[in-house]
């Protein structure tokens, strides 16, 4: 077969197929749709050499599937049993149903984003969070930007801008995805002073560097790595005192900042930004949609002079959050002043929260539905497992899990990986000494592991 038997686009076009699809779709978007089955069956006769030339009717009905999975998709869902509960790839927590309420209705109707209803003035969009934000971790003020990253960069931009920032050697992070903090202070304008070694810094290292040029004292929650040995770190408030003796801001990135204590509900405890706010650290700085469980933000606390100061840099207005975030906030931190239930109504909470044996009823009953679902190569049964907290949580710590174990006569383990990730929405496991696993400890049901086929583009 060669290139010219195959149809062209106006032969396509003119097939009953192509009418029919013409009354949903307008014709620029089946005219590329054709085009991209057509360069498909091109590169297969140039790659081959051979293959049966197709008929315009068949290329139609190729390019309604190709519409359909192309151009009507959403944002692929996936069913998360990595065993990690906040994973940075798929979109870390999940929002709570009622913060996910306040977000539509914020996308449907006007809200006084930036109005003071009382005054019938302008107002301040942060309002809507700066009281629950204060309230919640002891601090005098708060704010809320686009993310953590934004937050650093709006607090050394406003404070430390051409001076130095000091931190410890054993903080210098790589969060991933090119957040090194080192890069951050140098586009934030500030010179980046190093003190210390990577296991060991005391406070007479900082006060050794402290001069007219030091802008502030910068501490950052190593997040994804542990320093673990010969190791020494001031206090907080060995450094709240050094830095308030010199007259300059002491700021901490805590990077996922729990607002409650998580030891009440079984998991690792992670610092809190109400601790830190307490040990004299003047301005926190955390994550929206880590442990705490909301959108996406980068949230601020501290001193209210502070924070005043950053509300003004220019910079906030390219930082900050939309109003449909704002909304999903909201609702998220008013959770954690009235829920009495925190577990059932925030789901990041609800997946560290369950035990051990919630999660093994989980596991028995998914395996029981994959067996029925799935052919008889498939192998299926349980057994323990470990999941983690994820986006630099606790990163050296576990919470025992259980998993659905999935094995194939002939297949190996990322064989079986594939196979669950083509599936619609897709269902993501890991691989552990050479299986496939797929851990209960984030998934909302046990049917979700159910793998659900859509039709794909014929090839
Ligand atoms: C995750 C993290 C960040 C980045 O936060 P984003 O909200 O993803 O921008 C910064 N610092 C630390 C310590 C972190 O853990």
């Amino acid at each position: 077969m060669n290139l010219r038997s195959l149809p062209s686009v106006d032969a396509v076009l003119a097939t009953r197929e192509a009418a029919t699809l013409l009354e949903s779709v307008s014709r620029a978007v089946l005219t590329d749709a054709i085009r991209t089955v057509l360069d498909r069956h091109r590169n297969q006769i140039l790659s081959s050499g051979s293959g049966e030339a197709p008929s315009a009717a068949t290329v139609a009905t190729k390019a309604a599937a190709w519409i359909a999975t192309e151009l009507t998709r959403d944002l692929p869902a996936v069913v998360n049993a990595t065993g990690v509960v906040l994973h940075t790839n798929l979109g870390r927590a999940p929002i709570a149903p009622k913060a996910i309420d306040s977000l539509a209705r914020a996308a449907r109707e006007p809200s006084a984003v930036e109005l003071d209803l009382t005054t019938g003035a302008r107002g301040q969009r942060d309002a809507h969070v700066a009281r629950l934000l204060a309230d919640l971790t002891g601090a005098e003020a708060g704010m809320a930007v686009n993310n953590n990253a934004a937050a650093l960069l709006l607090v050394v931009d406003s404070l430390a801008s051409r001076r130095e920032v000091i931190v410890s050697r054993g903080e210098l992070i790589e969060i991933g995805g090119a957040f090194r903090l080192p890069d951050v202070l140098r586009r934030a304008g500030a010179v980046l002073r190093e003190v210390g070694t990577t296991n060991r810094t005391r406070v007479e290292d900082y006060s050794a560097v402290l001069s007219r040029r030091t802008g502030l004292i910068l501490r950052a929650h190593p997040s994804n790595y542990r320093v673990e040995g010969f190791t020494e770190q001031p206090s907080r408030t060995e450094l709240a005192a050094l830095a308030h003796e010199h007259g300059i801001p002491f700021v901490e990135d805590l990077g996922s900042g729990a607002l409650v204590d998580l030891s009440t509900y079984g998991a690792p405890r992670e610092p809190t930004p109400a601790e830190a706010i307490r040990a004299g650290v003047d301005v926190v700085t955390f994550s929206g949609d880590k442990l705490l469980g909301g959108p996406q933000a980068g949230l601020l606390v501290g001193r209210g002079d502070l924070i005043a100061t950053l509300q003004k840099n220019p910079l906030k207005r390219a930082l900050r959050v939309d109003k449909l975030i704002l909304a999903a906030l909201r609702a998220t931190l008013t959770l954690y002043r009235t829920s009495k239930d925190l577990p059932t109504e925030l789901p990041t909470l609800g997946f560290l929260a369950r035990t051990e044996q919630s999660l093994e009823e989980l596991a028995q009953q998914a395996a029981g539905l994959l067996r029925e679902a799935l052919p008889g190569e498939f192998e299926i049964d349980t057994i323990p497992s470990e999941s983690e907290i994820g986006s630099g949580a606790q990163p050296t710590a576990t919470l025992p899990s259980r998993a659905v174990r999935v094995r194939h006569d002939g297949w190996e383990a990322d064989q079986v990986a594939s196979f669950f990730r083509a599936a619609s929405p897709a269902v993501l496991g890991r691989i552990s000494q050479g299986d496939f696993l797929l851990d209960l400890r984030a998934v909302p049901r046990a049917a979700d592991l159910v793998p659900h086929r859509i039709e794909t583009i014929p090839s």
